[in-house]
């Protein structure tokens, strides 16, 4: 998978270095020599990674510039590895505080620089893909714009799984992710509730941690979860190994608290985050599709969903009908009651429309009091059938809503057109089921007209 990843270093010779390692793994290469001219790279160019020294005379550092790397909207999402000349922990914390992801010791190691480079891309490119979707949803109207959910999910206390077998290790990674998360020990505590990070030991005994990886990247319900995997510290293959299967982090032994803490945060916020984009996406994609009032489609997804079913019946396929169907006088309803009551009066209308029809049919309100139930694969005279059943659900029982002073007279008039003429739209069906409601509000309301059949109450 290819990417394009800023390397950040005041020194030409690393640069070089970094550009001819990337380079030969084809990655796409950019370079900034100082930390405000990688801020703004970033802003323009949205590479994929950022690869940043620390150590960068005149100006601001490696932190500085990764911290405002992450304080803009527009480049919050990009993930950032801190490059550290000692293996020195106060920058390692420095670095992950300013919302680096990952950081990497100088001189760099090209298998871990590799693995790290791999397992962010991965990331990045589901994060991607979720942004282009809800960007697309906000282009079409159908997702607000809210504030980034990146913001509001900075600081996050959650759920932490800890697969370990080491009763020391155990006690260190409780006492140090317990002062901001709920942990449970796999086999061992009373569960925490559904996790939001895995924590593995791949050096475990009693079981194989890298399988426990494995598995939990393949299973459905468990493919979004972080993992941060416990490695010996002189263990590269095992490291490597564990991002290779799928751990997003990992962490050496024996075990920093604070580093431990700050990599659980950032792994954390980052989950929040797809969470956050994801839960979106289906909520804007359902409010696409319905009706706030009754729940019922709404307009847009009618026509979605009939224009193709037209089409294909008259390619040959199944006929397609459709019915239109207007509360008679619902307007006195209102006058008389009150707004409040004539939604109320609408909500019961679709309640029963929708358990009166065929799983397999839509039942769409259009606006106001006219709605429309498509059924696919259904003629004439089926639908006519369908619809006086729906007529008397209706009028067979007063509606009993709240505020209205008794039980209210409600019916409907409905009429019916079936896909049966050869040169048949979306737009000439539902013309036609209207010429028939209109025909039934003429001749008396409260009844169905259909235009393809016989049937009339
Ligand atoms: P007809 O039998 O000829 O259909 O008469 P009608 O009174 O039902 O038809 P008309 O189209 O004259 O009136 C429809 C009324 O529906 C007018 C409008 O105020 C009301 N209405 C439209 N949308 C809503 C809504 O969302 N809630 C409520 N309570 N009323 C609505
Ligand atoms: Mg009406
Ligand atoms: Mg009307």
């Amino acid at each position: 998978m290819s990417a394009r990843i800023l390397v950040v270093d005041d020194l030409e010779a690393n640069r070089r270095l970094l550009q001819a390692k990337l380079g030969a793994a084809y990655y796409e290469v950019l370079t900034a020599q100082r930390g405000e001219e990688a801020v703004q790279r970033a802003k323009r160019e949205r590479p994929d990674i950022v690869l940043m020294d620390v150590m960068m005379p005149g100006g601001i550092d490696g932190f500085e510039a990764c911290r405002r790397i992450k304080a803009a909207p527009e480049t919050r999402h990009i993930p950032v590895i801190i490059l550290t000349t000692l293996d020195d922990r106060g920058s390692r914390l420095r670095g992950l505080q300013a919302g680096a992801e990952d950081f990497l010791t100088k001189p760099i190691d090209e298998v871990q620089l590799m693995a790290r480079v791999k397992s962010l891309v991965g990331l990045k490119v589901v994060i991607d893909e979720l942004r282009a979707r809800e960007a697309s949803g906000k282009r079409i109207g159908v997702i607000e714009d809210t504030p980034d959910p990146l913001e509001k999910h900075r600081l996050v206390a959650g759920n932490v799984l800890l697969v370990d077998d080491n009763p020391t290790q155990i006690k260190r990674a409780k006492a140090a992710l317990g002062l901001e998360h709920r942990v449970a020990v796999l086999g061992g505590d009373a569960d925490a509730g559904p996790p939001d990070l895995v924590v593995v030991s791949v050096n475990a005994k009693a079981f194989d941690g890298f399988r426990i990886i494995a598995r939990m990247r393949s299973g459905a319900a468990t493919r979004h979860l972080p993992i941060l995997a416990i490695v010996d510290s002189d263990d590269r293959t095992r490291a490597v190994r564990a991002l290779e299967l799928g751990a997003h982090d990992i962490i050496a032994r024996p075990l920093d608290e604070d580093e431990l803490l700050a990599r659980a945060r950032t792994l954390m916020r980052r989950k929040r985050y797809m969470d956050a984009l994801r839960s979106r996406l289906d909520q804007s994609l359902e409010l696409a599709i319905t009706d706030q009032l009754t729940g019922l489609y709404n307009r847009r997804f009618l026509f979605s969903q009939l224009a193709p079913l037209v089409q294909r019946s008259q390619c040959g396929g199944d006929p397609v009908s459709a019915m239109t169907l207007d509360i008679d006088h619902f307007k006195r309803c209102n006058d008389t009651f009150g707004h409040d009551v004539g939604d109320a009066v609408l909500q019961e209308f679709a309640a029963r429309l929708a358990s009166n029809v065929r799983p397999s049919d839509f039942a769409c309100r259009m606006g106001g009091e006219e709605f429309v139930v498509i059924m696919p694969r259904a003629n004439g005279d089926l639908a006519c059938h369908a619809a006086e059943r729906l007529r008397r659900s209706i009028c067979a029982e007063p509606f009993s809503v709240p505020g209205a002073p008794h039980p209210l007279d409600i019916t409907v008039s409905i009429g019916v057109a079936c896909s049966e003429h050869a040169e048949d739209t979306a737009d000439t069906l539902l013309k036609r089921a209207d010429e028939a409601l209109y025909e039934a509000k003429r001749s008396g309301r409260n009844r169905v007209v259909g235009k393809a059949a016989r049937s009339a109450a």
